[in-house]
């Protein structure tokens, strides 16, 4: 049942990706559809105009030609007059020129432009009387006449889906000025028609393969780039599902964002994970420590439910032994929640600066006065007085506490400790000194883990659970610092911390910022 949803949930989630892709190569598609669609609308006026231009010129040369020569019959136009005039030798005449001879004439009849002009199948050219007859036509289909009342007027028009252009003019003798007689031109544009046709073919065409390539394209880099992502939601499902999934994001082999987006989310995954594990391991651990102290005021009460409550003896006994495990385990939990606390440390204090030889002589001097029996020095001959490290001030003196604290419970006969410090190489060294039992080395890697002791039960003795060192660790590392251990068993023990020393400008800087911090508040 849990599985059918599952199954369910990761179809939803994987139609959502596909309409990624849908929603992706749609928008490519269209965008190129509406852009070729704009450039060819541009590019077919363009060309049409340009052709369109041609043709006018066409049939106003036409015209033009015809009305200059029929404007100088001084009657009204008909079939002989015009005749006459349009032969070569008549306009020569009529152009005050004298008369071709016809030894002159050669082939000039062929010559003559208006003539060959005539000739051009595009144009239907008809010269009509005032009532409307044809008495000249160069053959073609005859366009029906129709008076118009300006002199001249150029119409384009449609038949059977072909533009066609209509050009109309009055002719006037030059001498009187009288109306004699209309002319009209028709052009069939064939031409341009042709042209047009073919323009449109050819963009349609071009249009449909470059949308269909494109939106193939398109498909494919989409696809490309949805891929890793489908394949790190996939994993981020079966994560989510299974915390402890070991499902990772495959290496994509490429060099890219989404390359480095699959990196960083392994690196999460598996940081989430070191957590899911620390948490475990801590609550085990946890649940260990508690168990003894619990164990042992159960007895303690047990005893005392059977016989305890009239012997005076046990009575006092238990109760003692109660109380002291009542506050190991207070102790406990303190530490517990220090350790808690050392993990977010920057959070908390990031602008914290802190003078070393300050915190040291007050810890030194406290610790020498709870622990009487002891010998503390304090040598700070390295150290200038105003040195300075980014460090929480209450997190010196703990992590101070937790090694001179130490240097005493696992001492032995030699009651001294050594706290040294001094500044080399922009680093500050802190060095806590003691005589006592020492580590070996197998067990000097482990005492920073948590609840290690070297010997659990005589540490117990000693009221130690194991988490002094790992909270110095937490703390020193949370401040770009380092803590180690050098030891000879049976000889004694040294603990150094090093962390970076401060400039006088960053100091300043930092404190700076806290100001800032602490108005804002
Ligand atoms: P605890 O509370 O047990 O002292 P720590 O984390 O401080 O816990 O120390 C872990 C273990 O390391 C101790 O149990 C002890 O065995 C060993 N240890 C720590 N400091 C010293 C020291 N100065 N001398 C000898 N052993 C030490």
């Amino acid at each position: 049942m849990r599985t059918m949803k599952r199954n369910k949930n990761k179809n939803k989630k994987e139609t959502k990706h596909s309409s990624l892709v849908v929603r992706w190569v749609t928008v490519v598609a269209l965008t190129i559809m509406v852009s070729f669609v704009v450039f060819s609308v541009i590019i077919y006026s363009f060309v049409g105009q340009q052709s369109m231009v041609q043709q006018k010129q066409t049939s106003n040369e036409m015209i033009s030609k015809l009305n200059s020569t029929l404007t100088r019959i001084p009657t009204e136009l008909q079939i002989a007059n015009v005749s006459f005039a349009l032969t070569p030798s008549a306009r020569e005449v009529m152009r005050g020129n004298p008369p071709i001879r016809s030894d002159q004439q050669g082939n000039r009849a062929f010559n003559d432009d208006l003539l060959s002009s005539l000739t051009n199948p595009d144009l239907n050219v008809v010269v009509y009387n005032l009532h409307g007859e044809d008495v000249f036509d160069n053959g073609g289909k005859i366009p029906t006449f129709k008076k118009f009342r300006d002199d001249y007027k150029m119409s384009r028009v449609t038949r059977r889906r072909k533009q066609e252009l209509l050009t109309y003019q009055t002719v006037r003798s030059a001498k009187s000025g009288k109306v004699t007689g209309y002319i009209i031109v028709e052009n069939k544009m064939s031409y341009y028609n042709g042209l047009m046709k073919d323009l449109l073919k050819w963009m349609v065409r071009i249009s449909l393969i470059a949308v269909v390539l494109f939106t193939l394209v398109a498909y494919i880099i989409v696809r490309d780039i949805v891929k890793p992502v489908k394949e790190m939601s996939h994993v981020a499902l079966e994560v989510n599902d299974d915390p402890n999934s070991t499902a990772r994001i495959r290496d994509f082999h490429r060099h890219d964002e989404l390359q480095e987006l699959a990196v960083s989310f392994n690196q999460m995954l598996d940081r989430m994970q070191r957590y899911i594990d620390q948490q475990k391991e801590f609550v085990g651990d946890v649940s260990h420590e508690l168990r003894t102290p619990v164990a042992v005021i159960e007895g303690h009460l047990n005893m005392l439910k059977r016989w305890g409550k009239d012997d005076p003896q046990i009575l006092a006994e238990s109760i003692d032994a109660s109380l002291q495990e009542a506050k190991r385990m207070q102790h406990l939990i303190q530490e517990m929640l220090d350790l808690t606390r050392a993990e977010q440390i920057n959070v908390q204090y990031p602008n914290a600066v802190t003078k070393v030889s300050e915190v040291l002589k007050r810890v030194v001097g406290d610790m020498s006065l709870v622990h009487k029996d002891f010998t503390i020095r304090l040598d700070m001959d390295d150290l200038p007085q105003d040195t300075e490290i980014q460090i929480y001030q209450g997190h010196l003196e703990q992590l101070l506490v937790i090694l001179i604290d130490n240097g005493v419970k696992y001492s032995t006969d030699r009651k001294e400790m050594n706290v040294s410090a001094g500044l080399s190489q922009d680093e500050v060294h802190i060095i806590v000194q003691d005589y006592g039992e020492g580590i070996s080395k197998k067990e000097q890697s482990k005492i920073f883990n948590r609840f290690y002791r070297v010997d659990k039960a005589r540490t117990r003795e000693k009221g130690g659970n194991g988490l002094g060192l790992s909270i110095a660790q937490k703390l020193v590392t949370s401040y770009h610092g380092k803590i180690s251990v050098d030891s000879v068993e049976g000889q004694g023990s040294q603990f150094m911390m090093d962390f970076p020393a401060l400039s006088k400008s960053q100091a300043e800087r930092l404190r700076q910022r806290e100001e800032a911090e602490k108005s804002k508040k």
